[in-house]
């Protein structure tokens, strides 16, 4: 993300906009553009070569007024106190939309995985366990990957909350493998319900999936599944994705006349999402700047990366074919692109609703965590799919009968069940 663009500023931004809107008591609005709590953390790791090496970790509560905090842990090198208070604020209205009974929070350490032996990942997750465990766990914060994070540092990070607090506790983190506790249909919830919003955009469109072409940008988890999903499950094509080289430090768009095929491209990409260009090069992929993506002259966008990707300088290089914005990432338009995006009448949807599908999926694993008791993976996206098209469709209702934007009218439905839920505890 851009230093000029504060993820944090931008999430207060959009609240206090939508907080206008709906006249909400600033005493509220005050309670609701803060965290409730925030830990910062002190990590020392013996690295392989016998040095030891300090790293800083971040757990941020939003608001748990639903539920236990949720969300997910970044790492990634430039994770800031900021960063982690926006995406745990995001959390909140992403738990709150897709009707799930649980809070906002999230979690981060400032560091580029890729640069470290597996041996110093795990000794780094256990210890931002050892850091934070007495404030964490299945009835007050759980978290989850996210950027830069693994099932298996999931299943590391549950280990050592189960060695500390003396008993198998499963329910303290999601999105741990399966067989370990983890739950089927997780790894491909957030890119399979990006797409499952974007079917009931399309229908509410009256545009043809079959007909339709998408630009992604990322690679990584959502951005593979969301791949899949466009082609395989609504019969469009993917015109090309982009990816940060991890080799050259640049990101590149990787882009093929005929649309790219997904599960070649996936087979050639490493678990950090970089593609190997030569590969890719030596079969007729087009290698382009890491901006292209967004220039395509397509009928979806998705950007599935990072925040702040659409902004005042990139929007307006958008195609005026585009239809639809759907938010794989979380916070990928800047409020001036939003602006320019409703004036085009560009139809968007927004992050907390189109990429509710991870933490949906989370919550179902904490649900059969304790039943102990788990459910086959058509079960989880069948009924993710119930959920997420529900949520779709209490927004767009309200976008539709108010006259407001997505975003607007997903705030408005996130705020309202979570001041609900604040006023029945007796906060307010
Ligand atoms: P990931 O680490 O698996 O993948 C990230 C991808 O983005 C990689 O392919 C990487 O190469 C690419 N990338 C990084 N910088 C880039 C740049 N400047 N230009 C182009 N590509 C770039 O991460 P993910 O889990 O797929 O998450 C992506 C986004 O989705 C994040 O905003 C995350 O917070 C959000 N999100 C993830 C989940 C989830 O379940 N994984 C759920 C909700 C939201």
């Amino acid at each position: 993300m851009s230093e000029l663009i504060n993820a944090f500023d931008m999430a207060q931004s959009q609240f206090d906009h939508v907080a206008d809107l709906l006249g909400l008591d600033p005493e509220v609005g005050e309670m609701l553009r803060w965290p409730t709590r925030e830990f910062k953390f002190m990590i020392p790791v013996h690295m392989d070569d016998g040095n030891i090496r300090v790293f800083f970790g971040y757990r941020v509560q939003h608001n748990d007024a639903r539920g236990p905090a949720k969300g997910g842990i970044r790492f990634h090198p430039s994770e800031t106190l900021d960063t982690v208070r926006a995406l745990a604020m995001w959390m909140t209205w992403k738990t709150a939309i897709a009707d799930i009974p649980l809070g906002g929070g999230k979690g981060g350490v400032p560091v580029d995985p890729a640069t470290l032996s597996v041996m110093e990942k795990e000794k780094l997750c256990r210890g931002w366990v050892d850091q934070i465990w007495r404030n964490i766990g299945p009835r007050q914060d759980v978290p989850a990957p996210d950027v830069g994070t693994t099932p298996q540092m999931m299943g590391w990070m549950m280990d050592e909350y189960s060695k500390l607090s003396g008993e198998y506790t499963p329910g303290v983190i999601t999105g741990k493998p399966v067989g370990g506790g983890g739950s089927l249909g997780r790894t491909e919830a957030t890119g399979f319900g990006v797409i499952y919003t974007v079917r009931e955009a399309m229908k509410h469109l009256n545009l043809d999936p079959m007909e339709s072409v998408a630009a992604i940008q990322g690679f990584g988890n959502v951005s593979q599944f969301a791949s899949i999903g466009f082609s395989e499950l609504l019969g469009g094509k993917v015109a090309c994705v982009s990816y940060w080289d991890n080799a050259d430090r640049v990101p590149y768009t990787v882009s093929h006349p005929g649309g790219i095929d997904v599960r070649y491209l996936i087979s050639i990409t490493d678990q950090y999402g970089t593609i190997n260009k030569d590969k890719a090069l030596k079969v007729g992929y087009a290698l382009e700047d890491g901006d292209e993506w967004i220039t395509k002259d397509v009928d979806v966008l998705i950007p599935g990366a990072l925040e702040g990707q659409i902004n005042a300088e990139t929007v307006q290089r958008i195609s005026d074919r585009v239809r639809i914005v759907a938010e794989g990432a979380n916070g990928p338009t800047t409020p001036e692109a939003d602006s320019v995006l409703a004036a085009n009448d560009v139809f968007l949807i927004p992050d907390f609703l189109c990429n509710a599908g991870g933490v949906t999926v989370s919550y179902f694993e904490g649900v059969q965590n304790d039943y102990n008791y788990y459910w086959t993976r058509e079960e989880v996206l069948e009924r993710l799919d119930t959920k997420l098209t529900t949520a779709f469709d209490n927004v767009l209702k309200l976008s539709s009968g108010e006259g407001v934007y997505m975003r607007d009218a997903a705030y408005m439905v996130a705020i309202a069940k979570v001041v609900e839920a604040m006023e029945l505890r007796g906060w307010l």
